[in-house]
């Protein structure tokens, strides 16, 4: 890169929002597919909806006209008319239609008195419609009206879109692909999960952590496994990899020591541009490219993975799939004063509690054990993003929050 390498966390997003400079070319496909992608086009409303006028209750659909001043009228019962039917006669004075929720209105018809307030004898029916009744009738476009933007482009198709986008009866979607990423945990004392361990060994947590991490955030994984701390292999896999992977993830051997190759093995073969942010956990993070394959550069131990994963690997994905960068933080306010740093981001795991007194939504920042503990990473619901700064965060004062778990974001 041109000029300092960033050093900040906010200058590496802004760096990797400048570096991923479009999204992955759009596909169109079936909506049925299309649930958990990301929108690549403004859907406006090709219809209106509801399409037509239709009962919002059971009872009859009659004339406000035919109602007596005393609020009551008895009308005569010409048809009944389910949802679905599709051809419907005009009713006339003196008429009532018994109806179904969902059935289309018809003609001359203005309100639906519902069922609760009639009485059926015989062929008539007697209504007794309470002053400043409500008609009862969904009317043409009061939800959606043709030509309305209804979502735009960098939205993620979830249960509700899914619902707007069927209810319009669209068929396909122009979507951003999933993005492919492949992950690799490297490190010799690692030994794959379930397997029996000599000493000095450690099962590998990180890629089932980072996978789902992954396949939570939108992305296709590819699990590259495991590698020794031996640099040409390390070299071959991610080279390999990155011919077909719109990014390469990796953990472990990201920091200084003589064992850790992978700062060393992307500026072989490409361009580490930048590496090791002030913030902790996670000061070991580093982005880069191999083959013009982006690479994000994770520490092994397990807390900063996930913190390095959730901060720059969900900035990545969403610059991938055209979102706006990190979305889905909420600011919450924290139930007991926490400690800032003056020079680094400091992030903190915490747990959503019920304030008893407010009944407000507060975050119980959990205890910090390090950046190998994966104690309390089972325990959290969201990280602590604190910014640099002097001093406490006091009880009460809303800090940034990001959730640990991300049910498809944005
Ligand atoms: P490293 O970043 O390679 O220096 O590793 C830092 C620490 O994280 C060491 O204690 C490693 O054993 C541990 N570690 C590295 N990779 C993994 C992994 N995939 N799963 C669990 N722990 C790991
Ligand atoms: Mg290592």
């Amino acid at each position: 890169m041109n000029g300092e390498a960033p050093k900040s966390l906010r200058d590496a997003l802004a760096f990797i929002a400048g570096y991923i400079e479009t999204p992955l070319p759009p596909v169109r496909m079936a909506l049925s597919a299309a649930f958990g992608h990301v929108l690549a086009e403004d859907i406006a409303a090709s219809t209106s909806l509801p399409r037509f006028d239709n009962a919002a209750m059971d009872g009859f659909a009659i004339r406000s006209s035919d109602i007596g001043p005393d609020g009551t009228a008895v009308l005569r019962i010409v048809q009944t008319i389910t949802a679905g039917q599709i051809v419907v006669p005009a009713l006339c004075p003196g008429e009532a239609v018994r109806i179904t929720t969902g059935a289309p209105v018809p003609p001359g018809a203005d309100r639906i008195v519902v069922q609760e307030a009639a009485e059926i004898k015989g062929g008539e029916v007697r209504l007794r419609v309470r002053d400043g009744a409500k008609p009862h009738i969904r009317r043409v476009g009061e939800d959606v009206s043709r030509g309305d933007t209804l979502l735009e482009a960098g939205s993620r198709i979830g249960p509700g879109q899914m619902a707007l986008l069927a209810a319009l009866g669209l068929r396909s979607v122009l979507v951003a692909p999933r993005p492919k990423v492949a992950l690799l945990s490297t490190g010799d004392e690692l030994v794959d999960s379930p397997g029996s361990l000599a000493a000095g060994q450690v099962f590998d947590s990180n890629r089932p952590m980072l996978s789902h991490m992954l396949l939570a955030a939108g992305a296709a994984v590819t699990d590259l496994g495991m590698a020794h701390d031996d640099p040409e292999v390390i070299l071959e896999r991610l080279v390999e990899a990155a011919a077909d992977h719109d990014l390469l993830i990796s953990s472990g051997g990201a920091s200084v020591g003589f064992a850790d190759h992978l700062a060393r093995v992307v500026s072989r073969r490409g361009f580490l541009e930048f590496w090791k942010l002030d913030m902790r956990p996670g000061k070991p993070v580093g982005f880069g490219d191999i083959d013009d394959c982006p690479i994000l550069l994770l520490p092994g131990n397990p807390l900063a993975a996930a913190v390095g994963f959730a901060l720059l690997g969900r900035a990545v994905l969403a610059r991938l799939e055209g979102r706006p960068l990190n979305a889905g933080g909420l600011r919450l306010p924290v139930d007991r004063p926490l400690a800032r740093s003056a020079g680094r981001i400091e992030v903190h795991l915490g747990r959503l509690r019920l304030d008893s007194r407010s009944r407000a939504t507060a975050v119980e920042p959990l205890p910090y054990g390090g950046s190998a503990s994966l104690r309390h990473l089972a325990l959290a619901d969201v990280m602590i993003v604190l910014e640099p700064g002097e001093g406490m965060i006091d009880a009460g004062e809303n800090v940034d929050t990001l959730p640990v778990w991300q049910g498809f974001p944005g």
